[in-house]
Order: structure tokens, then sequence, then C-alpha cells
């Protein structure tokens, strides 16, 4: 391995609710790319839930943050303790931050502090942006580690080895928590969704009394039972993803499917070493959409990869306008340091890269108006991410955060952030829609 994630300790004690903020805090660092580690020794920070309620729990709370200044030294304390600070400081002056209950996002700010996420673009799982804002009413929700593919532009497998899947109950009972946490919408995501128990042959373990396998199908219909909307993202066109289309055509999960394809074009997929490469994409999205009409796909791709022809790019242009996709994200292809790509003949000039990048973002520019266009005059549901009352600004089920187009409501009553509510489609834009609530 060419570097280490960084790892997180944590100790969490106290009552269910602090329980709640914990799985948050470790739910969302598991997303930013931390490895939560067993052990203080070795790593980069440790995180103390305190709890304050009783002279016992206090006890307990100060003696856990000395055992994690004496194993490790670089301590951040969170919980009911935090609540007075005054009352940790006094004793440990050197802990890097203390904050109160409830404040899981001072807390995720106290670690990138300490230790930052390194954002990289072509493999993060999680946008930039949303790191920094993930509102309450939404999670990401990581299902594994790791990576068996081999794509020639990336260097995850290198940094973070071969799939590790979490078991189906694991994942479950975080998904659970999330929900009773208040958690409206769960953004699965992993390297390779589709791949998803793969390495632990599918194995079944126990939730609800029930032995559920941990396999892509599987773990989503559980998912969907949930009641809370489910998006499923970084999923790989293999061919039991099409047995997830029907539980999407009833609504048990959301019609939403993120596959990063990164081109059309053969021997840049093949030079890219893609997974599914050769899988005959258009036709299997036209019968996706015979299944379930309403479904939106989202993708990136990525221009100016080595030996990129003018007649790969123009394929992977006039695929796109087969495909019709619903959103679309775009990089130029720049070398990550270890990657494989990065010794490949053929490199494509900056400004070629550039020429193609705007080209494909007008082309599908063109698009997704036209897509949005078919949606005015229809009522569609909307969560809605922000509000100053009876304005607001949410998303369709098409739209993930942050990475997609936003639905910008009017409403009769103050509606609020994290409720759903049924919006008429007034107009539209390239990207985004704006309606009434009613
Ligand atoms: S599928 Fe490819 S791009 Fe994605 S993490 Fe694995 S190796 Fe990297």
């Amino acid at each position: 391995m060419s570097a280490q994630a960084p790892r997180i300790s944590f100790v969490s004690l106290g009552c269910p609710k602090a329980l709640v903020d914990s799985e948050r805090i470790l739910t969302h660092l598991r997303a930013e790319g931390y490895e939560i580690s067993k052990r203080h020794d070795g790593a980069d920070v440790v995180i103390v839930n305190t709890c304050g309620f009783l002279d016992s729990a206090k006890a307990e709370s100060l003696e856990a943050i000395g055992t994690a200044m004496a194993e490790n030294g670089r301590v951040i304390v969170t919980g009911c303790m935090g609540a007075e600070p005054g009352q940790i400081s006094d004793k440990f002056p050197d802990l890097l931050a203390i904050t109160g209950p409830q404040q899981y996002e001072s807390v995720v700010g106290a670690v990138h502090k300490a230790v930052p996420p390194a954002h990289k673009p072509f493999i993060d799982l999680v946008p930039e942006q949303g790191i920094k804002l993930t509102p309450r009413h939404y999670a990401y929700l990581k299902i594994s580690e790791g990576c068996n593919n081999r794509c020639t532009f990336c260097i995850i497998p290198k940094l973070r080895g071969d799939l590790v899947s979490r078991p189906a109950a694991d994942v479950l009972r975080e998904a659970e928590k999330l929900v009773k946490a208040g958690v409206k919408e769960l953004l699965v995501i992993s390297q390779d969704t589709s791949a998803y128990g793969l390495d632990i042959k599918y194995a079944t373990s126990v939730w609800r009394e029930r032995e559920v396998r941990a396999k892509f199908l599987d773990l989503s219909r559980e998912l969907g039972e949930l009641g809370v909307w489910v998006r499923l993202h970084y999923v790989y066109p293999y061919p039991h993803v099409d047995e997830v289309i029907p539980l999407m055509a009833e609504g048990k999960v959301l019609p939403y499917l993120d596959i990063p394809f990164q081109h059309a074009a053969p021997s840049v997929l093949k030079a890219m070493r893609r997974p599914a490469a050769q899988a005959k994409t258009l036709d299997r999205i036209h019968k996706w959409r015979e299944i379930c009409p309403e479904l939106a796909i989202r993708s990136t791709f990525i221009v100016g990869f080595p030996g990129e022809t003018d007649a790969d790019f123009e394929e992977l242009l006039a695929w796109l306008e087969e495909a019709k996709l619903d959103r679309v994200g775009c990089f130029r292809f720049e070398p990550v340091d270890g990657a494989a790509a990065n010794g490949l003949a053929d490199p494509v000039p900056q400004e070629v890269k550039d020429q193609r990048w705007h080209r494909l973002m007008q082309a599908q520019q063109a698009i997704s108006a036209r897509k949005l266009k078919q949606k005015v005059g229809s009522r569609i549901k909307v969560i809605v991410d922000e509000s100053a009352g009876r304005t607001a600004k949410g998303r369709s089920m098409a739209d993930a955060p942050e990475i997609d187009g936003a639905v910008h409501i009017q409403s009769p009553l103050p509606i609020r952030a994290g409720d759903i509510v049924t919006v008429k489609v007034d107009r539209s834009d390239a990207y985004d829609l704006f309606g009434q609530v009613g």
C-alpha cells in the first residue's frame, strides 16, 4: 500500500441518544474514507463521546479521556460533558477540541482539522461540498470498503485494498438507527455497490429474525422496507443490476441509478480497464426504462484519457445522445500519483481536453433541458433541503444532493428542511425545476 486512510478510534459512553450521535459521526467519517480503528494506539485521532448525567458517568468519561490522552494524545471530546467544557479542559488542557451534545457537525469539523480527508475528484464517494454540509435529513451509508477492480486511472485498490463488504445485518442496523434519528434519505455508497458481498460469498446474517444475504438485490430490498428514500450510488451495469429495477418500479427504492460509465468507446473503456466494459449498455438502459419509465440515470465521464481519439470522443457524444442520461458530470483526465494510466501512450493535449469537456457539457445541457421540460405540468415529490419558510430549495427523486439539480419551491404554508412535499412543476431550465407546493 502506498498510503493509508486516516484512522479514527472512537469511545462511546452514555445513553441511547448519545449512541445515535456516535453512529451519526461514525457513518459520516466512514463515508468520507476514514477508517475506524479498534485501538487508540496507532489511530490519527481519538474521539470520546462522553456522558455527564451522573457523577459516576462523569468519572467514567474523564477516565476514558485520560486513557485516550495517555495512549494516543490527539483527542477530541464530544457529548454531554462537552456542554460544560471547563470541567474537562481544567484536567486536560491539551485536547484538540471539545464540542457539546448533538453537535456532530462540529466533531466532524474538528476531525477534518486534525486529519483532513484527501479530496480526489475521480475517486471520492462523497462530493466535497456534501462533506461539510450534510444536513440531518440525509446520510451516506457505506456498505463496503476497497475494490476488486483495477481501473487504470484509480489508486483506490492500492490505498484501500480489495473489496471488504460489511455484513448485511450491520448495514441494516446502522440504517435503522439513522432512520430513528430522523434521516429521511439514505445514500448508499461504496466503490462498487453492485459487487457488494462478493468477497464474503454473499454470506447471510440475521436481521429482524430472518437471514439476509449480503447481496445487492437483497440489501436494496431490505433498505426499501425502512420507509425512507433509498438512493443507490456507484452501481456498475452488471447483469444482476437488472433485478433491482422492479424494486424501483414498485417504489421501494428511488428510481435512480448512479452509474459511473466514464466513457462509451470500447477502446477507451478497455484502456481504462473498466468493470462491465463489454456490457451493451444502451440496450440495458432501454430495457430498464421500459420496466421503470421514471428511472433517472446519473453518470460521470472522463474526457482526454490517454489515447482517446477524435473518433472515440465522437462515439461518446453519439452514445450520450442515444442514452439521454438525466444527470452527467464530466472530468478532464488528470494523472493521479501512482495510477497505471500515467504511463499510457498518447496523452491528450490540455486544449483538446478543454474543447472536449465543453462540447460534452454543452451537449448534455441540451439533453438535460429537454428532459426537464417534459416534467413541466406534472406533480412530483420533493425533499426539502433548505427553507426560508414559504420559499425553499429541494430535490426530486431524480436528484442526489450536491451533484444533481434542485427544485425551487413556493409554498402557501411554511415548510422545513427534511419535509417531503408534493410540488406542481411550473417551469424548468437546463438543470433545475421550479414549482408550487400543492
Ligand atoms: S471501480 Fe475502478 S474507479 Fe472505482 S474504485 Fe474500483 S478501481 Fe477505482
